[in-house]
C-alpha cells in the first residue's frame, strides 16, 4: 500500500469501472425480462441466484495463484501423498489457485453482505475487486445495508475499507462475538496473533461502535441463523440462510481447498490455528452438509463456489452447483 492519493485514484477507479459496467447495453436487453430490473445475471465476476424470496450473489473478489499446496494442506503428511491427491484429481501437484467468494444476499428489505474480500490492499495482486464486482452486480456500495464477517483474516475484513474510508458507507455490521473478542484482545500483542491483532484493530475496531456481535443459534435478521464453526480461527462462525423453505449454508472457511480439506479433512491446514479443532467442525458440518443434501457456499471453492456435497469413505467430494438453482 502506497500514498493516500494512490489509494483514492484506485477507488475513482473502481467506481468508474462499475459505472461503465452498468451502463453496457446486454443489461439493458437482459432487464426487459428480468425480476430484477437493471440487475445483470451472471458474469465471470458474479453469479446470482434465487433461494426462496432471497436474491444470492456470489462475487469473485479474484484469485492467487500459490505455490507448494503441501505447505498449506496436509502439513502434517509427505509432500508426495498430498501431490498424488492432486493428481488424482486433475490438479497439478506443485501449485494451487486459491479464490474468495463474498456473498451478498437481498432479503427484500436489507441487502446483507458476508465478508469483505482482500480489499484494496490485495488489489496488486489481482485480488480485492469485490466491491468493484459488485457495483457491476448492481449492488452499489451504499446499497449494501448489513456486513456480516465470519472470521477476521485479512481475506475476509480487508475489504472493509476503501481510500482510508468505510467501504460501505451506509451499512451495520455483525460478528461472532468470540471472534471478536479473540483479536482485540490486548493480550495478542507478543503472540504469533500479534499481526492480526493489529489488523483487526485498524480495520475492524472503528466499527465496534455499529456492529452487533452474534453467538451460536442467534438470529442474524429473518431467516439467517448463525452457528459457531470454531478451529480455522477461535470464533468462526457460518451462517444458515432459510427462505421459502429452502435452506443454504454459507460455509465460510471450514473448508479451505475443494479436493484437500474435504476429501480429507482431518488433514492438517497451516491456515486452521486449532487444527484438531477445525477438522472435527470440518466434519460435523460436512456431514450435516451431506445428510440434508443441502447446498453451500464455500468461501474458497472454485467460483462460483456453491455446490453440494457427497460423502466418499475418506472424506468427502464437493458436487459443483450446476443448473438447481435455475429450475
Ligand atoms: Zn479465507
Amino acid at each position: 500500500m502506497t500514498a493516500s492519493t494512490d489509494r483514492r485514484s484506485l477507488f475513482k477507479l473502481g467506481l468508474a469501472g462499475a459505472a461503465a459496467t452498468l451502463a453496457a447495453p446486454q443489461i439493458m436487453t437482459r432487464a426487459a425480462s428480468a425480476q430484477q430490473a437493471a440487475a445483470p445475471l451472471a458474469s465471470d465476476a458474479f453469479s446470482r441466484f434465487t433461494l426462496g424470496d432471497f436474491e444470492i450473489t456470489v462475487v469473485n473478489d479474484g484469485a492467487r495463484t500459490v505455490p507448494e499446496p503441501q505447505s498449506i494442506f496436509g502439513t502434517d503428511q509427505s509432500a508426495e501423498t498430498v501431490g498424488a491427491l492432486l493428481e488424482d484429481n486433475f490438479l497439478p501437484a506443485e501449485r494451487m489457485q486459491l479464490g474468495f467468494a463474498p456473498t451478498a444476499v437481498r432479503t427484500g428489505s436489507e441487502v446483507v453482505l458476508f465478508d469483505t474480500g482482500n480489499g484494496e490492499g490485495g488489489r496488486e495482486g489481482g485480488v480485492g475487486r469485490t466491491r468493484e464486482r459488485l457495483a457491476g452486480a448492481g449492488i452499489a456500495p451504499e446499497d449494501v445495508t448489513l456486513v456480516v464477517l465470519t472470521h477476521f483474516h485479512p481475506d475476509h475484513i480487508g475489504g472493509m475499507t476503501e481510500g482510508g474510508e468505510p467501504a460501505f458507507p451506509n451499512a451495520r455490521y455483525a460478528a461472532g462475538r468470540a471472534e471478536y473478542d479473540f483479536w482485540l484482545d490486548a493480550a495478542r500483542a507478543g503472540t504469533p496473533a500479534e499481526n492480526g491483532h493489529q489488523l483487526a484493530k485498524q480495520t475492524v475496531e472503528p466499527f465496534a461502535e455499529a456492529m452487533t456481535f452474534v453467538e451460536d443459534g442467534g438470529t442474524v435478521l429473518p431467516g439467517i441463523t448463525a452457528m459457531a464453526a470454531f478451529g480455522h480461527t477461535p470464533g468462526h462462525m457460518i451462517f444458515m440462510l432459510e427462505s421459502g423453505g429452502r435452506p443454504l449454508l454459507l460455509t465460510a472457511d471450514t473448508a479451505n481447498h475443494f479436493v484437500l480439506s474435504l476429501q480429507r479433512p482431518d488433514w492438517e491446514v497451516r491456515f486452521d490455528m486449532d487444527k484438531a479443532a477445525a477438522a472435527a467442525t470440518r466434519k460435523r458440518v460436512f456431514d450435516m452438509v451431506a445428510a440434508e443434501r443441502m447446498p453451500f457456499i464455500g468461501y474458497h471453492m472454485p467460483f462460483p463456489a456453491a455446490g453440494y456435497i457427497e460423502t466418499l469413505d475418506t472424506g468427502y467430494r464437493f458436487v459443483p452447483e450446476s443448473y438447481q438453482f435455475d429450475l
